[in-house]
């Protein structure tokens, strides 16, 4: 019986998952197919029921259905509930278990593709939406130093430093336009995108989130806008000497965590990689 796995989300159609996904079952010679399935919001309930049926080894979860996907499944995991989105979903005999490995895509692309370990850094996080919760629940278990959290909409920025504090976590918020925030910059050992700003065809594809003049050269950049591969912020941080990290790694890692929690066996990573890259044309 050929397997199933897919992604919901909407629109889904330039999504590069299952060019990753169908790669690493081919050379896995797993028996099993990865579909983009363009799911409206009034649809997602019936889509997610249908995983039930043993032919599913589950599926990816994005825009926007992260949060709202959490009512339809029978167990979240902790960190999927701290986080407060669900990016993977696995079949288990007919229960749907939710869990967010964007998260561990976050930190093991950080640790394996720049040899970054982030226990006891002094950390920037630009953005309070999804990717951003994800990103500071995994650096607040990865004991990071300090942690500034700036956001657009200060108040969500706020709220989350809130929720972080409440852990034991050191965490100050700012607005993104907030004077204070680049000196937090110029100190920062780390400094992450997690916004939308950037990203090609996005309402601020061209711009970068922070001025180049907030850069040191001793620190390493993240963004986690793919695509564009070469951002913004990232140009403005390899003229100022920081090193940089794009977002592909952390999109082949969340991807490569899901499909070992569907198939149990250890994901091809640089398989995911290559087809990664060539989906995006680089
Ligand atoms: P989201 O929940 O919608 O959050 C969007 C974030 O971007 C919010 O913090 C929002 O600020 C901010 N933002 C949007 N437009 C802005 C602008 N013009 N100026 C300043 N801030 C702006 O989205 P998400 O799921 O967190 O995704 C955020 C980004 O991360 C996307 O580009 C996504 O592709 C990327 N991502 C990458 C990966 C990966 O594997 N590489 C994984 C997940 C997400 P407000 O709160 O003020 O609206």
């Amino acid at each position: 019986m050929t397997l199933h796995a897919g992604i919901f989300g909407y629109p889904i159609r330039h999504s590069i998952s299952p060019a990753m996904h169908n790669a690493a079952f081919g050379s896995a010679e797993i028996d099993a197919v990865y579909e983009a399935w363009e799911t409206a919001p009034d649809r997602l309930a019936a889509g997610v029921a249908a995983l039930r049926d043993g032919s599913f080894l589950g599926a990816n979860v994005t825009v926007p259905h992260k949060q709202a996907v959490m009512e339809h499944l029978d167990d979240i995991d902790s960190l999927a509930t701290r986080i407060g989105a669900v990016n993977t979903i696995v079949n288990q005999n007919g229960r749907l278990l939710g869990s967010n490995t964007d998260a561990l895509g976050f930190i093991n692309s950080l640790k394996n593709e720049a040899g970054v370990n982030v226990s006891g850094l002094n950390v920037v996080l630009i953005g309070a939406g999804g990717a951003a919760r994800a990103a500071a629940y995994a650096l607040v278990d990865e004991r990071v130093g300090e942690l500034t959290i700036a956001n657009r909409t200060v108040e969500r920025a706020e709220s989350l430093a809130t929720e972080l504090r409440k852990t034991g976590a050191e965490t100050v918020s700012y607005g993104i336009s907030d004077p204070d925030l680049l000196s937090a910059c110029e100190r920062a050992d780390l400094i992450v995108n997690s916004t939308s700003v950037g990203m090609l065809h996005g309402p601020a594809e061209g711009e970068s989130p922070i001025p180049a003049s907030a850069i040191s050269p001793g620190c390493v950049v993240y963004d986690m806008v793919y695509n564009p591969s070469r951002t913004p912020l990232l140009t403005d941080a390899e003229k100022s000497g920081a090193r940089i990290v794009g977002g592909l790694p952390m999109l082949v890692h969340q991807g490569a965590a899901a499909w070992t929690r569907w198939t149990g066996r250890e994901a091809p990573v640089e398989v995911m990689f290559e087809a990664a890259r060539e989906a995006l044309g680089l």
